[in-house]
């Protein structure tokens, strides 16, 4: 990190800078500029605290080199991590499709659903057993009956199932169930979770917080990484904005500029950006243009009588026609799918 020092600081007040980095670990170089001198410290200050160096007398502020995040950083690895899913993947060349109901509400609606978006083209199936409900009143899921059912579901179609995990309790018995653990919006700074999901061994597929920047957003996926789990799945599922006409704001770029900042592969929620059915399929379409390795869409055989964002959900024939929009685009930006 580079230390800038205020034009009035002493001789004293520089060399007591370059003893605390010293004694922080890091190496420091006097640069003594006509107006001010600043103070190079290298080593990982990934690793220490900068704040302690800001504190100190004279000091005019401290600039980072290195990006905080680091397993998760381009720097760290060039290429794109490929993490595996069902007969398909995330991150290789084809998008990969995740469909399902919001919620699993039945074993009868979630084999149908299941058998039609594999039809569709899907990898993987992806239903909540354990929902993250705004209210205590909303349904909540049918916790280990639905993974019952997901599991089953799997089975009989051979899509991997993706589903959430709410609390670190919850992750050895959905881990059991699942493919891969889903981490939701409201959970994605729950730090505890972040470990004990990364500790399942399992792939996780975290969602972007709905305030959260994208160095947050990659800080969180490093939680899971420093774990020990390099199979981390990003998913920008809109963030909040003042805008009402849609539920959250899909912010297209964020799939490219991701892509700038890790290896890791970036996937798009086009239900819960947009919060209409009527939306998923051309926001669908602008996330594969952006870049994105895969899509994350709701499905329902019956979106009006859905237990759970039923506005959001598309019926399987929709989902047909998107898979057959996007994959136009995914052609057009040298992707399958
Ligand atoms: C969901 O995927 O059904 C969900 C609750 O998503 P989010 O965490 O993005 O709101
Ligand atoms: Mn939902």
């Amino acid at each position: 990190m580079i230390v800038v020092m205020e034009p009035s600081a002493t001789r004293e007040q520089i060399q007591h800078v370059a003893e605390r980095a010293r004694a922080m670990g890091l190496a420091p170089h006097l640069i003594q500029g006509t107006e001010r001198t600043v103070v190079a410290c290298i080593g990982d200050e990934r690793f220490k605290a900068p704040e302690q160096l800001a504190v100190a007398p004279a000091v005019e502020k401290v600039l980072p080199i290195l990006v905080p995040y680091k397993i998760a950083s381009r720097e760290t690895r060039p290429d794109p991590t490929v993490v595996p899913l069902g007969r398909g993947s995330l991150g290789a060349t084809a998008v990969g499709l995740i469909a399902g109901p919001c919620a699993v509400e039945d074993r009868a609606m979630l084999l149908e659903t299941a058998e039609a978006i594999r039809e569709a083209g899907a990898v993987a199936l992806r239903g909540g057993a354990f929902k993250p409900r705004t209210a205590p009143y909303a349904f909540q899921g049918l916790g280990e009956e639905a993974l019952e059912y997901l599991a089953e579901a799997r089975e009989a179609t051979g899509l991997a199932v993706v589903t959430e995990v709410m609390a670190p309790a919850q992750v050895p018995r959905v881990a059991r169930f699942a493919d891969v653990l889903q981490i939701g919006t409201r959970n994605m700074q729950n730090f505890m979770l972040l470990a004990a999901a990364g500790e399942s061994g399992r792939p996780v597929l975290l969602k972007r917080g709905m305030s959260a920047t994208l160095e947050e957003f990659l800080l969180a996926a490093e939680y899971v990484l420093a774990s020990g789990n390099k199979q981390v799945v990003l998913c920008e599922r809109g963030i909040r904005t003042f805008e009402r006409a849609t539920r959250a704001t899909f912010p297209a770029a964020a799939v490219p500029a991701l892509k700038t900042m890790t290896h890791l592969p970036v996937i798009a929620d086009p239900s819960h950006a947009t919060g209409r059915a009527d939306l998923v399929e051309p926001v669908s379409r602008a996330a594969v243009a952006a870049g994105a390795d895969g899509l994350l869409v709701e499905v329902h055989p019956d979106p009006e009588r859905a237990l759970v964002d039923g506005a959001q959900s598309i019926t399987p024939e929709a989902l047909g026609r998107l898979v057959a929009s996007c994959r136009k685009i995914a052609e057009a930006v040298g992707r399958t799918l």
